[in-house]
């Protein structure tokens, strides 16, 4: 299939609505868009991703009034959140509506909604006219696609389109915090922190260890991701790892010696926004192992920590 390049959100919009896989840029990271009420489209984004039929997608709305749509009940808690975050970079799972499909949601009674904070996504999925089922726009495991040509290196020839935009300002995925308990518990860290989660409701945990027996609560958590070609290492900081040949470091503080190629970012939020075009760049040079400073575990630097263990296999 050949894939269109269009910076056009209403020509994206139309292909969407005619069936086809749609790539578009949100703050977080790109999307891949699929319509929910499209069941041949959904399962193209399983197949151009190589995703497991088991991993349930996040559905995307362009405002929060379209929430009663996708969800048949939010809690006080979920109301709360909603005001606070949405449009923002904020997935919350929810008792799903009818309207969503089981193949949305892997077969799940919940689902994933975001509603986006990014003038082009917000265009897109308003002229879409229907929620949109939507997975990070990268092929499986791979780090997620930060900009459209990270999107066409992954996906060009497997989906009908990519929305053109500008690099995404977060370059992590969203926080996603799970609103179907009698406490929200956030799944997954992101650019919405604990802290801030914790301010609005103070019961907020993140999600523990899954027990033995116990049924996974994100069951997209259990695949490997965010994985460059090359190993990636991480160390604590002002602990400097001992170099391997044909390696490249990032991180906040001062690179080990010996490292050609490197990054040294001046904050937590250039380094979540440089993570994964570092990784990908790393790829193209062909570079061996990746040392990967690990930030302080709270704010953002939880959600980088996060993807950093994920990528390294440290859990
Ligand atoms: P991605 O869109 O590639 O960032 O992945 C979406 C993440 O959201 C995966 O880790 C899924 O397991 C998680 N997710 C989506 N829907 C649900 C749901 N209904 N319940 C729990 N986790 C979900
Ligand atoms: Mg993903």
């Amino acid at each position: 299939m050949k894939t269109l390049i269009t910076d056009s959100p209403l020509e994206a919009a139309a292909l969407l609505i005619a069936g086809k896989t749609v790539a578009f840029p949100t703050e977080t990271v790109y999307g891949l868009g699929a319509a929910i009420d499209s069941p041949a489209a959904i399962a193209e984004v399983f197949k151009a991703k190589g995703r497991p039929q088991d991993n349930p997608l996040i559905v995307h709305i362009s405002t929060p009034e379209e929430l009663p749509r996708v969800a048949s009940k939010l809690s006080p808690e979920a109301e709360l959140l909603v005001s606070r975050f949405f449009p923002g970079p904020l997935t919350l799972v929810l008792p799903k509506s009818n309207e969503v499909p089981y193949a949305v949601t892997a077969g799940l009674d919940s689902v994933g909604v975001r509603c986006p904070a990014h003038p082009v996504a917000h265009e897109f999925l308003k002229c879409c006219h229907t929620p949109v089922a939507a997975p990070s726009a990268n092929r499986s495991g791979r780090p997620s696609a930060t900009s459209w040509e990270a999107v066409r290196n992954d996906l060009d020839g497997r989906i009908a389109a990519i929305l053109k935009g500008s690099n995404s300002r977060i370059g992590l995925e969203s926080t996603i915090v799970d609103c179907t308990g009698p406490n929200p518990v956030m799944l997954r860290a992101g650019a919405i922190t604990l802290e801030e989660l914790q301010e609005v409701i103070p019961a907020i945990t993140p999600a523990g260890k899954t027990q033995k027996n116990e049924p996974l609560k994100s069951p997209g958590l259990k695949y490997p991701h965010y994985a460059p070609r090359a190993t990636v290492v991480t160390h604590e900081q002002g602990k400097s790892p001992a170099l391997t040949p044909d390696s490249a470091w990032i991180g906040l503080g001062v690179p080990p010696v010996g490292i050609t190629i490197k990054k040294t970012c001046i904050s937590l939020d250039e380094y979540a926004q440089e993570l994964f075009s570092f990784f990908r760049h790393c790829d193209r040079e062909a570079v061996q192992t990746i040392y990967c400073e690990l930030p302080p575990e709270k704010g953002l630097g939880r959600a980088i920590r996060d993807r950093l263990n994920r990528a390294a296999g440290n859990h």
